[in-house]
């Protein structure tokens, strides 16, 4: 690892790179071997490796009650989730499906999926959130159904939201992808709205190689998501005949298993990171977003907000960082309404999603990032901050 004495050092202008391997924003975590091979051990000796073996079903009954839900059903992929509780929520014969446009690059694509259009909201300034006022401006005669995503580092006012869609008898779908395990007035997020789906994509909290999971409390909303995963082959009612293959297999559900063992050790060595960042970043021109120390949070996402001292674009610090193997990332951008798209999209005025969508930046953090890696990071944040002006006129030139 090279730390940098000098600008000719930067990896930008033909220097050693800080890291000989790269440092993303994906989680990345790895339980204990043995532990793993144990719960796959189980399915190998019942010979049975999908269709909800044993490592499927003891996964459902741990998550539903680590999020104190009555029900968890287990999907291949979060989107797959995400897609398949909007289609079963949905009210029929609408169109539109409310949902921020400072989200996850996707998710236009999962209404589009559905045959729905998605019409944009603004988000809060402080928190990046959906907020229930943004929300009620996008009401329609045609909303069927309103797809509320936590944002990262902070979570948005589910109880708020949920209560709101439940007065105006609209379905809500909260995204808690990003708010994993958090607790809000100190219980555990899982049962807001009809439902909320999660991901075990390896970039995500709890890694199960692929997968997602929905939680909730409506046993009906459950039935027909386990029917729907597994071709509907089951189902004796033709209307409800609709399906598809979206099952979790044994490998991931094992996998995932792992991790959740391993969950109050990553939330320790994850907030160890974020605390050599929230020393290691002071007075370097980036506002460090800070986990709410009240709740249960995860600390997995370092975002920081890029402050008017700081001296280059973020364009400029994002191929300085790429440059050095640190591959921080543009937070949610572009925004989903400046994308071009093959579907229709509904939106107004977004300003403010606009002008968020340029101020935040994600810095590497996970399984793979050490402490001595973060303080690397820091110092190269304040070697160029403080090198700025010669910097500049290399790179600009
Ligand atoms: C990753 C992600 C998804 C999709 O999950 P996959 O398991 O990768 O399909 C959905 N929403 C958010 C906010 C995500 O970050």
């Amino acid at each position: 690892m090279n730390s940098k004495k000098e600008i000719l050092g930067l990896a930008i202008f033909g220097g050693e790179k800080t890291f000989s391997t790269v440092k993303s924003t994906s989680n990345l975590v790895q339980p204990n071997r043995e532990k793993f091979y144990d719960y796959i051990e189980n399915s190998y000796q019942k010979h049975q490796f999908t269709n909800n073996g044993p490592c499927v079903q003891l996964l459902e009954n741990r998550l539903a009650t680590i999020y104190d839900v009555e029900e968890c059903v287990t999907f291949c992929n979060g989107l797959w989730a995400i897609v398949l509780a909007l289609k079963v929520l949905a009210l029929e014969g609408k169109t539109e499906i409310i949902m921020p446009s400072l989200t996850y690059r996707r998710m236009g694509d999962i209404a589009a999926w559905l045959n729905l259009t998605p019409r944009f909201c603004d988000v809060s300034k402080s928190t990046l959130a959906i907020t229930r006022k943004e929300i009620e401006k996008c009401i329609t005669d045609e909303t069927a159904i309103i797809l509320a995503p936590h944002p990262i580092v902070h979570l948005c006012n589910c109880e708020d939201i949920a209560n709101f869609a439940l007065e105006a008898n609209i379905p809500v779908l909260f995204d808690s992808v990003e708010a994993a395990y958090a607790t809000v007035n100190k219980q555990s997020i899982g049962g807001f709205g009809n439902a909320e789906c999660f991901s075990m994509h390896a970039s995500k909290f709890i890694n199960g190689f692929e997968g997602g999971f929905l939680t909730t409390n409506d046993n009906n909303l459950a039935t027909t998501l386990r029917n729907i995963r597994d071709f509907n082959s089951n189902s004796i009612d033709s209307i409800n005949a609709f399906g598809m293959n979206a099952k979790l297999n044994e490998i991931h559900a094992a996998m995932t298993l792992a991790n959740i063992d391993d969950i109050p050790d990553q939330i320790i060595r994850n907030k160890l990171l974020y605390r050599t960042y929230q020393n290691g970043l002071k007075q370097s021109g980036f506002n460090l977003v800070c986990y709410s120390e009240e709740e249960t949070r995860t600390y997995k996402n370092i975002l920081v907000q890029i402050t008017a001292e700081w001296p280059f674009t973020r364009e400029e610090t994002i191929s300085l960082m790429h440059m050095e193997n640190m591959l921080v990332r543009p937070y949610y951008s572009p925004p989903l309404h400046q994308k071009s798209t093959t579907y229709k999209t509904i939106f107004e005025n977004l300003s403010l999603t606009e002008q968020l969508s340029k101020e935040y930046l994600l810095l590497p953090s996970g399984d793979h990032v050490s402490i001595q890696d973060v303080e690397k990071i820091c110092e190269f944040i304040h070697f160029i901050k403080n090198n700025s002006e010669q910097i500049v006129v290399g790179i600009r030139k």
